[in-house]
Protein backbone atom coordinates (compact mmCIF):
# COMPACT_ATOMS: atom_id res chain seq x y z
CA UNK A 1 0.00 0.00 0.00
CA UNK A 2 1.34 3.14 -0.90
CA UNK A 3 0.47 6.45 1.07
CA UNK A 4 0.93 10.22 0.23
CA UNK A 5 1.55 12.29 3.39
CA UNK A 6 1.36 16.21 3.08
CA UNK A 7 1.90 19.39 5.18
CA UNK A 8 -0.13 21.92 3.85
CA UNK A 9 0.70 25.40 5.21
CA UNK A 10 -0.14 28.92 4.17
CA UNK A 11 2.15 29.06 0.96
CA UNK A 12 3.63 25.65 1.00
CA UNK A 13 2.81 22.15 0.96
CA UNK A 14 5.67 19.31 1.69
CA UNK A 15 5.01 15.83 0.87
CA UNK A 16 6.36 12.41 1.28
CA UNK A 17 5.37 9.09 -0.16
CA UNK A 18 5.63 5.99 1.81
CA UNK A 19 5.70 2.24 0.79
CA UNK A 20 4.13 0.52 3.46
CA UNK A 21 5.33 -2.79 2.59
CA UNK A 22 8.27 -1.46 4.09
CA UNK A 23 7.82 1.91 5.52
CA UNK A 24 10.30 2.97 2.72
CA UNK A 25 10.09 6.69 1.69
CA UNK A 26 9.68 6.41 -1.99
CA UNK A 27 10.11 10.14 -2.77
CA UNK A 28 9.42 13.30 -0.76
CA UNK A 29 9.74 16.94 -1.90
CA UNK A 30 8.14 20.79 -1.18
CA UNK A 31 6.08 23.18 -2.77
CA UNK A 32 7.05 26.84 -1.28
CA UNK A 33 5.77 30.40 -2.81
CA UNK A 34 2.30 28.94 -3.57
CA UNK A 35 0.17 32.15 -4.85
CA UNK A 36 3.49 34.11 -5.19
CA UNK A 37 5.29 34.73 -8.52
CA UNK A 38 8.08 32.56 -8.61
CA UNK A 39 6.76 29.36 -6.88
CA UNK A 40 10.02 26.94 -6.23
CA UNK A 41 9.09 22.88 -6.22
CA UNK A 42 11.79 20.30 -5.29
CA UNK A 43 11.13 17.07 -6.12
CA UNK A 44 13.61 14.09 -4.32
CA UNK A 45 12.80 10.80 -5.56
CA UNK A 46 15.20 7.85 -3.72
CA UNK A 47 17.94 6.75 -5.89
CA UNK A 48 16.59 8.88 -9.08
CA UNK A 49 17.33 12.41 -9.74
CA UNK A 50 15.68 15.42 -8.16
CA UNK A 51 13.93 17.96 -10.25
CA UNK A 52 13.72 21.76 -8.77
CA UNK A 53 11.22 24.11 -10.61
CA UNK A 54 10.63 27.49 -10.61
CA UNK A 55 7.09 28.58 -12.04
CA UNK A 56 3.97 30.05 -11.17
CA UNK A 57 1.72 28.03 -8.87
CA UNK A 58 -1.40 29.52 -8.03
CA UNK A 59 -3.10 27.35 -5.31
CA UNK A 60 -2.65 24.33 -3.29
CA UNK A 61 -4.70 22.66 -6.14
CA UNK A 62 -2.08 23.66 -8.90
CA UNK A 63 0.51 22.77 -6.10
CA UNK A 64 -1.28 18.96 -5.55
CA UNK A 65 -1.33 18.38 -9.37
CA UNK A 66 1.92 19.28 -9.83
CA UNK A 67 3.59 16.86 -6.86
CA UNK A 68 1.61 14.32 -8.41
CA UNK A 69 2.86 14.99 -11.96
CA UNK A 70 6.38 14.33 -10.44
CA UNK A 71 5.58 11.15 -8.49
CA UNK A 72 4.44 10.00 -12.68
CA UNK A 73 7.49 11.85 -14.19
CA UNK A 74 9.57 9.48 -16.64
CA UNK A 75 12.63 10.03 -15.26
CA UNK A 76 12.24 10.96 -11.34
CA UNK A 77 8.65 9.54 -10.90
CA UNK A 78 8.24 6.87 -8.71
CA UNK A 79 4.87 5.97 -9.75
CA UNK A 80 3.58 4.57 -13.16
CA UNK A 81 -0.27 5.46 -11.86
CA UNK A 82 -1.81 7.70 -9.53
CA UNK A 83 -4.11 4.87 -9.07
CA UNK A 84 -1.05 3.25 -6.79
CA UNK A 85 -1.23 5.81 -4.33
CA UNK A 86 -4.08 4.11 -1.89
CA UNK A 87 -4.92 7.22 0.50
CA UNK A 88 -3.61 10.78 1.62
CA UNK A 89 -2.51 11.72 5.24
CA UNK A 90 -2.68 15.11 6.14
CA UNK A 91 -1.07 16.89 9.20
CA UNK A 92 -3.17 19.18 11.27
CA UNK A 93 -1.79 21.62 13.75
CA UNK A 94 -5.56 22.06 15.86
CA UNK A 95 -8.10 19.41 16.78
CA UNK A 96 -8.99 20.91 19.46
CA UNK A 97 -11.22 19.13 22.05
CA UNK A 98 -13.09 16.97 18.75
CA UNK A 99 -10.21 14.79 17.79
CA UNK A 100 -8.01 12.53 20.69
CA UNK A 101 -6.86 10.36 17.90
CA UNK A 102 -6.53 10.52 13.53
CA UNK A 103 -9.74 9.79 11.51
CA UNK A 104 -11.00 9.88 8.38
CA UNK A 105 -12.21 12.96 6.68
CA UNK A 106 -15.46 13.08 5.68
CA UNK A 107 -17.88 15.81 5.79
CA UNK A 108 -18.31 16.00 10.12
CA UNK A 109 -14.44 16.24 9.87
CA UNK A 110 -14.37 18.85 7.30
CA UNK A 111 -16.77 20.82 9.65
CA UNK A 112 -14.88 20.04 12.43
CA UNK A 113 -11.72 21.49 11.17
CA UNK A 114 -13.54 24.73 10.08
CA UNK A 115 -15.01 24.96 13.13
CA UNK A 116 -11.36 25.10 14.76
CA UNK A 117 -10.44 28.25 12.44
CA UNK A 118 -10.73 30.97 14.98
CA UNK A 119 -8.31 28.72 17.74
CA UNK A 120 -5.62 28.19 14.38
CA UNK A 121 -6.47 31.06 12.22
CA UNK A 122 -2.83 30.31 10.69
CA UNK A 123 -2.47 26.74 10.77
CA UNK A 124 -6.27 25.39 9.73
CA UNK A 125 -7.54 26.90 6.96
CA UNK A 126 -3.95 25.88 5.01
CA UNK A 127 -4.51 22.48 5.97
CA UNK A 128 -8.04 22.49 4.82
CA UNK A 129 -6.62 23.32 1.24
CA UNK A 130 -4.22 20.83 1.28
CA UNK A 131 -7.38 18.45 1.94
CA UNK A 132 -9.64 20.31 -0.82
CA UNK A 133 -6.56 19.92 -3.48
CA UNK A 134 -6.30 16.37 -2.93
CA UNK A 135 -10.34 16.06 -3.54
CA UNK A 136 -10.10 18.06 -6.81
CA UNK A 137 -6.72 15.67 -7.58
CA UNK A 138 -7.88 12.80 -6.50
CA UNK A 139 -11.32 12.05 -6.52
CA UNK A 140 -12.46 9.45 -4.41
CA UNK A 141 -8.61 8.75 -2.46
CA UNK A 142 -9.74 8.39 1.22
CA UNK A 143 -7.96 11.13 3.48
CA UNK A 144 -6.94 10.95 7.29
CA UNK A 145 -6.15 13.98 9.34
CA UNK A 146 -3.43 13.28 12.09
CA UNK A 147 -3.93 16.28 14.44
CA UNK A 148 -0.49 17.55 16.88
CA UNK A 149 -2.66 18.12 19.57
CA UNK A 150 -4.36 14.69 19.49
CA UNK A 151 -1.83 13.04 21.81
CA UNK A 152 -2.34 15.95 24.42
CA UNK A 153 -5.96 15.17 25.07
CA UNK A 154 -5.20 13.07 27.86
CA UNK A 155 -3.65 15.86 29.93
CA UNK A 156 -5.78 16.37 32.97
CA UNK A 157 -8.05 19.03 33.54
CA UNK A 158 -5.92 20.57 36.22
CA UNK A 159 -3.04 20.79 33.96
CA UNK A 160 -5.15 22.21 30.54
CA UNK A 161 -7.17 24.48 32.46
CA UNK A 162 -6.04 28.35 32.63
CA UNK A 163 -6.96 29.96 36.04
CA UNK A 164 -9.28 32.26 34.21
CA UNK A 165 -13.42 32.75 33.76
CA UNK A 166 -14.93 29.71 33.26
CA UNK A 167 -17.29 31.10 30.72
CA UNK A 168 -14.31 31.58 28.47
CA UNK A 169 -13.38 27.88 28.52
CA UNK A 170 -17.14 27.11 28.32
CA UNK A 171 -17.90 29.81 25.04
CA UNK A 172 -14.51 29.89 23.68
CA UNK A 173 -12.68 26.90 24.44
CA UNK A 174 -9.96 28.55 25.72
CA UNK A 175 -7.60 25.83 27.58
CA UNK A 176 -4.26 24.48 26.75
CA UNK A 177 -4.14 21.98 24.19
CA UNK A 178 -0.37 21.25 23.38
CA UNK A 179 1.17 20.53 20.06
CA UNK A 180 4.08 18.67 18.62
CA UNK A 181 2.30 15.68 20.15
CA UNK A 182 2.83 13.11 17.06
CA UNK A 183 6.35 14.30 18.29
CA UNK A 184 6.15 13.33 21.65
CA UNK A 185 3.81 10.66 20.55
CA UNK A 186 7.06 9.00 18.51
CA UNK A 187 9.69 9.36 20.56
CA UNK A 188 8.42 8.27 23.67
CA UNK A 189 7.42 5.06 21.71
CA UNK A 190 11.00 4.95 20.47
CA UNK A 191 12.33 4.88 24.09
CA UNK A 192 10.25 2.36 25.43
CA UNK A 193 12.01 0.45 22.87
CA UNK A 194 15.39 1.88 23.28
CA UNK A 195 15.18 1.07 26.61
CA UNK A 196 13.51 -2.43 26.61
CA UNK A 197 10.65 -1.58 29.02
CA UNK A 198 6.95 -1.18 28.39
CA UNK A 199 6.38 3.14 28.04
CA UNK A 200 3.22 2.58 30.27
CA UNK A 201 5.85 1.87 32.80
CA UNK A 202 8.06 4.99 32.54
CA UNK A 203 8.25 8.74 33.50
CA UNK A 204 9.31 10.39 30.54
CA UNK A 205 10.20 13.75 29.68
CA UNK A 206 10.11 14.89 25.49
CA UNK A 207 12.30 17.76 24.72
CA UNK A 208 11.42 18.76 21.26
CA UNK A 209 13.61 21.54 20.61
CA UNK A 210 13.61 22.97 17.17
CA UNK A 211 12.76 26.53 15.93
CA UNK A 212 9.51 26.03 17.30
CA UNK A 213 9.87 24.11 21.06
CA UNK A 214 7.64 22.45 23.36
CA UNK A 215 8.71 19.94 26.28
CA UNK A 216 6.04 16.95 27.54
CA UNK A 217 5.19 15.17 30.56
CA UNK A 218 4.65 11.58 29.59
CA UNK A 219 3.75 9.11 32.33
CA UNK A 220 1.45 5.80 31.55
CA UNK A 221 2.03 6.38 28.01
CA UNK A 222 0.18 9.29 27.44
CA UNK A 223 0.68 13.25 27.54
CA UNK A 224 0.43 14.47 31.30
CA UNK A 225 1.62 17.97 31.30
CA UNK A 226 3.15 20.26 27.77
CA UNK A 227 4.62 23.43 27.58
CA UNK A 228 2.56 25.13 25.01
CA UNK A 229 -1.05 26.14 25.44
CA UNK A 230 -3.93 27.02 23.51
CA UNK A 231 -1.75 28.14 20.69
CA UNK A 232 2.25 27.46 20.46
CA UNK A 233 3.42 30.61 21.68
CA UNK A 234 3.09 29.55 25.39
CA UNK A 235 6.33 28.13 27.32
CA UNK A 236 9.61 27.49 26.14
CA UNK A 237 11.80 30.19 24.85
CA UNK A 238 11.88 29.47 20.88
CA UNK A 239 13.54 30.76 17.89
CA UNK A 240 11.79 33.88 16.83
CA UNK A 241 8.33 32.90 19.64
CA UNK A 242 8.63 34.43 23.17
CA UNK A 243 7.17 31.68 25.28
CA UNK A 244 5.78 32.44 28.50
CA UNK A 245 5.51 36.24 29.30
CA UNK A 246 3.68 37.85 32.24
CA UNK A 247 0.30 38.75 30.14
CA UNK A 248 -0.50 42.14 31.46
CA UNK A 249 2.82 42.52 29.09
CA UNK A 250 0.34 42.23 26.69
CA UNK A 251 -1.90 45.44 27.30
CA UNK A 252 1.12 47.25 28.73
CA UNK A 253 2.52 47.67 25.06
CA UNK A 254 -0.49 47.46 23.07
CA UNK A 255 -1.00 50.82 25.08
CA UNK A 256 2.33 52.42 25.07
CA UNK A 257 3.53 50.88 21.50
CA UNK A 258 -0.27 52.04 20.25
CA UNK A 259 -0.24 48.15 18.66
CA UNK A 260 -3.14 46.44 17.43
CA UNK A 261 -3.90 43.15 18.13
CA UNK A 262 -2.58 41.56 15.12
CA UNK A 263 0.58 43.46 15.76
CA UNK A 264 1.43 42.58 19.38
CA UNK A 265 0.59 39.04 18.08
CA UNK A 266 3.57 39.62 15.00
CA UNK A 267 5.51 40.40 17.72
CA UNK A 268 5.36 37.84 19.93
CA UNK A 269 5.64 34.99 17.21
CA UNK A 270 8.11 36.70 14.99
CA UNK A 271 9.93 39.23 16.83
CA UNK A 272 10.89 37.85 19.88
CA UNK A 273 12.92 34.64 21.10
CA UNK A 274 16.43 33.86 20.25
CA UNK A 275 16.50 36.78 17.47
CA UNK A 276 14.67 39.32 19.32
CA UNK A 277 17.21 38.89 22.38
CA UNK A 278 20.61 37.74 20.51
CA UNK A 279 19.79 40.50 17.59
CA UNK A 280 21.48 38.25 15.55
CA UNK A 281 18.87 35.27 14.45
CA UNK A 282 17.00 33.03 15.19
CA UNK A 283 18.94 30.06 14.47
CA UNK A 284 20.88 28.08 17.39
CA UNK A 285 24.03 28.21 15.44
CA UNK A 286 24.34 31.55 14.41
CA UNK A 287 23.58 32.55 18.24
CA UNK A 288 26.18 30.10 19.00
CA UNK A 289 28.60 31.47 17.00
CA UNK A 290 28.53 34.89 18.08
CA UNK A 291 28.74 34.03 21.39
CA UNK A 292 32.11 32.43 21.62
CA UNK A 293 32.80 35.25 19.61
CA UNK A 294 32.36 37.44 21.96
CA UNK A 295 28.97 39.18 21.72
CA UNK A 296 27.17 39.47 25.10
CA UNK A 297 23.54 40.00 23.65
CA UNK A 298 23.97 36.12 22.41
CA UNK A 299 25.26 35.13 25.65
CA UNK A 300 22.48 36.40 27.18
CA UNK A 301 19.85 35.29 24.46
CA UNK A 302 21.53 31.46 24.90
CA UNK A 303 21.48 31.65 28.96
CA UNK A 304 17.61 32.57 28.82
CA UNK A 305 17.47 29.68 26.17
CA UNK A 306 18.70 27.16 28.08
CA UNK A 307 17.04 28.23 31.64
CA UNK A 308 13.85 27.78 30.42
CA UNK A 309 14.62 24.66 29.22
CA UNK A 310 15.95 23.32 32.07
CA UNK A 311 12.55 24.90 34.42
CA UNK A 312 10.38 23.45 32.76
CA UNK A 313 12.76 20.21 32.76
CA UNK A 314 12.46 20.70 36.81
CA UNK A 315 8.92 21.19 36.57
CA UNK A 316 7.65 18.09 35.05
CA UNK A 317 10.22 15.81 37.24
CA UNK A 318 8.28 17.05 40.15
CA UNK A 319 4.41 17.19 38.32
CA UNK A 320 5.41 13.52 37.64
CA UNK A 321 7.34 12.99 41.00
CA UNK A 322 10.06 11.33 39.09
CA UNK A 323 11.59 10.66 35.52
CA UNK A 324 13.20 8.00 33.59
CA UNK A 325 14.29 9.49 30.79
CA UNK A 326 14.94 12.39 29.48
CA UNK A 327 14.15 12.91 25.16
CA UNK A 328 15.99 15.37 22.85
CA UNK A 329 14.70 15.35 19.56
CA UNK A 330 14.08 18.06 16.93
CA UNK A 331 16.33 20.42 14.70
CA UNK A 332 18.55 21.76 18.26
CA UNK A 333 17.82 18.38 20.10
CA UNK A 334 18.70 16.26 17.70
CA UNK A 335 21.61 18.27 16.48
CA UNK A 336 23.12 20.28 19.50
CA UNK A 337 25.62 18.94 21.43
CA UNK A 338 26.59 21.67 22.95
CA UNK A 339 22.84 22.39 23.85
CA UNK A 340 22.13 18.96 25.67
CA UNK A 341 25.46 19.17 27.21
CA UNK A 342 24.55 22.92 28.89
CA UNK A 343 21.47 21.61 30.00
CA UNK A 344 22.42 18.22 31.76
CA UNK A 345 25.04 20.00 33.29
CA UNK A 346 23.08 21.40 35.65
CA UNK A 347 20.49 18.89 36.29
CA UNK A 348 23.15 16.70 38.51
CA UNK A 349 20.47 16.97 41.25
CA UNK A 350 18.05 15.04 39.59
CA UNK A 351 20.98 11.91 39.27
CA UNK A 352 21.53 13.27 35.32
CA UNK A 353 24.76 12.28 34.43
CA UNK A 354 25.70 12.62 30.45
CA UNK A 355 28.78 10.60 28.77
CA UNK A 356 30.37 13.68 27.01
CA UNK A 357 31.69 11.41 24.57
CA UNK A 358 28.62 9.44 23.80
CA UNK A 359 26.56 13.17 23.57
CA UNK A 360 28.77 13.92 20.67
CA UNK A 361 28.23 10.98 18.29
CA UNK A 362 26.32 11.81 15.45
CA UNK A 363 24.61 8.71 14.12
CA UNK A 364 20.96 10.01 13.09
CA UNK A 365 19.90 6.63 15.19
CA UNK A 366 17.89 6.85 18.47
CA UNK A 367 20.93 6.59 21.32
CA UNK A 368 21.67 7.00 25.14
CA UNK A 369 23.66 9.76 25.67
CA UNK A 370 24.40 9.16 29.64
CA UNK A 371 26.67 7.22 31.50
CA UNK A 372 25.75 3.84 33.38
CA UNK A 373 26.20 5.45 36.59
CA UNK A 374 23.51 8.18 35.68
CA UNK A 375 20.41 7.33 37.51
CA UNK A 376 17.91 8.87 34.37
CA UNK A 377 18.94 7.83 30.84
CA UNK A 378 19.21 10.39 28.43
CA UNK A 379 18.33 9.94 25.01
CA UNK A 380 18.54 11.40 21.70
CA UNK A 381 15.57 10.26 19.39
CA UNK A 382 15.48 11.82 15.54
CA UNK A 383 11.95 12.62 15.23
CA UNK A 384 9.53 11.07 12.53
CA UNK A 385 6.11 12.93 12.72
CA UNK A 386 5.50 11.97 8.68
CA UNK A 387 6.09 8.03 9.82
CA UNK A 388 3.33 8.55 12.37
CA UNK A 389 1.13 10.40 9.61
CA UNK A 390 1.84 7.34 7.18
CA UNK A 391 1.21 4.68 10.07
CA UNK A 392 -2.34 5.92 10.96
CA UNK A 393 -3.36 6.32 7.65
CA UNK A 394 -2.42 3.23 6.74
CA UNK A 395 -4.14 1.50 9.96
CA UNK A 396 -7.51 3.52 9.29
CA UNK A 397 -8.11 2.70 5.58
CA UNK A 398 -6.29 -0.78 4.99
CA UNK A 399 -9.57 -2.86 6.30
CA UNK A 400 -11.91 -0.48 4.11
P1 LIG B 1 13.14 22.06 13.33
O1 LIG B 1 12.17 23.16 13.62
O2 LIG B 1 12.97 20.86 14.19
O3 LIG B 1 13.25 21.73 11.86
O4 LIG B 1 14.58 22.64 13.74
C1 LIG B 1 15.20 23.64 12.97
C2 LIG B 1 16.21 24.38 13.81
O5 LIG B 1 17.21 23.48 14.29
C3 LIG B 1 16.99 25.44 13.03
O6 LIG B 1 16.36 26.68 13.12
C4 LIG B 1 18.31 25.49 13.74
O7 LIG B 1 18.29 26.57 14.64
C5 LIG B 1 18.38 24.25 14.59
N1 LIG B 1 19.59 23.44 14.39
C6 LIG B 1 19.82 22.52 13.44
N2 LIG B 1 21.05 21.98 13.59
C7 LIG B 1 21.61 22.58 14.68
C8 LIG B 1 22.88 22.46 15.38
N3 LIG B 1 23.82 21.61 14.97
N4 LIG B 1 23.07 23.25 16.43
C9 LIG B 1 22.12 24.10 16.86
N5 LIG B 1 20.92 24.25 16.27
C10 LIG B 1 20.67 23.50 15.19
Amino acid sequence: MKILVINAGSSSLKYQLYDMTDESVLALGRVERIGMDAAILTHEPTNKPEIKEVSEILDHTVAVRKVLDCLLHPESGVLSSIDEIDAVGHRIVQGGDLYSESVLVDNDVKAGIRSLYDLAPLHNPPHMMGIQAVDLNMPGVPQVVVFDTAFHQTMPAMAYMYPIPMVLYKKHKVRRYGFHGTSHYYVSRKAGELLGRPVEDLKLVSAHIGNGASITAIMEGKSYDTSMGMTPLEGLMMGTRSGDIDPAIVPFIMGKEELNTTEVNFMLNKHSGLQAISGISSDLREVEKAMNEGNENAKLAIEMYDYRIRKFIGSYVAAMDGIDALIFTAGVGENSATLRQRVCEKLSFFGIELDLEKNEIRSGEPRDISTPNSKVRVLVIPTNEELVIARDTYNLVKNK
